[in-house]
This record gives C-alpha cells, structure tokens and sequence, in this order.
C-alpha cells in the first residue's frame, strides 16, 4: 500500500502526456475557459523567474515543437484552431513561398500591458513556425517583429522565413 502511494506521488513515473489526454478537459462547472491570467503568470512571471530571460528561446522550442505535432495539414486549419483557443484575432498579410507574415492582434500573452522594451511572445512565434514547417515540409525559422504588450505596437507581428 505504502509503495503504490509513492509510485502514484512520482513525477518521474508514470506516462508520458500527449496533446490528446491533456485537452480532454472534464469540468463540469467551469467548462474549457480558464483565465488569460493564468497562462500569462505560468509564461511571462513563473518561467522568466526560473529561466530568466532564457525563457523565451525556451518557450519558441516549446511553441515550435507543439506546433509540427498538432497534425494541422491546411493554413485553414490553423487559423481556426487560433480562434478556438483565443491565441489573438490573427491576420496573414503576407502569404508567399519563402516568407510569411502573421499579425496577432489582442495577443494572449501581452495585449494590455506597459511595454517593457522586449519581445515577448516566442512560443506563439514557435508555434507559428511548427505549424509552417508542417504544412509546407520546408524548414522554417520565426521571429516575432513587434510586440504589443513588449514593445507598444499595436500588433505582435510574427515573420516565418523558410
Ligand atoms: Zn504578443
């Protein structure tokens, strides 16, 4: 008995958590809506506190790797999936073989906030980039442009170069 409860309490045990467990969400009462609040403490105060400023290439990797596992084959899709989960009110303006250009507008990670004179939202650039580097099969690098909550543009504005 003593042994199976130390098993149980073991982060280092058990199983691995794929993208399909994790967003088998059962909430009877609250649903699948959490507050932005949340994610942006966990991202911008929790990680940079652990990583320092390291979290940001941290979170790209992270953004990157999520992104080419989501099974997302068509451009279409992705935008949906942004709506669904409320990443930002995202625009492509610019749509062409070797270069891409994505606005995010009202960005989960920093809309609303004092600029502080840096970029900030790496893991949405990651993930843009995963997702590019899916649908298209060429290697992809991102780089977030501007940053509304970072630098006081009025969108974060992700370039993915392939
Ligand atoms: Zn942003």
């Amino acid at each position: 008995m003593k042994e199976q409860i130390v098993a149980a309490t073991d982060e280092n045990s058990g199983k691995r958590i794929d993208i399909a467990n994790a967003l088998s969400i059962v909430r009877p009462q609250l649903g699948d809506r959490a507050g932005v609040a949340l994610y942006r403490l966990l991202r911008l105060v929790a990680l940079e506190d652990i990583i320092g400023r390291g979290a940001g290439a941290t979170a790209y990797v992270a953004g990157k790797k999520l992104g080419q596992n989501l099974g997302i084959t068509k451009l279409e899709d992705f935008l949906a999936l942004c709506q669904a989960i409320s990443i930002g009110v995202v625009q492509v303006p610019v749509l062409t073989p070797n270069r891409i250009y994505v606005d995010v507008y009202e960005c989960v990670t920093c809309s609303g906030m004092q600029p502080v004179g840096r970029t900030l939202c790496q893991f949405e650039a990651g993930l843009v980039a995963g997702v590019v580097q899916a649908i298209t099969g060429k290697v992809t690098k991102a780089k977030e442009m501007t940053c509304i909550g970072g630098l006081g543009h009025d969108s974060c504005g992700v370039e993915v170069l392939m």
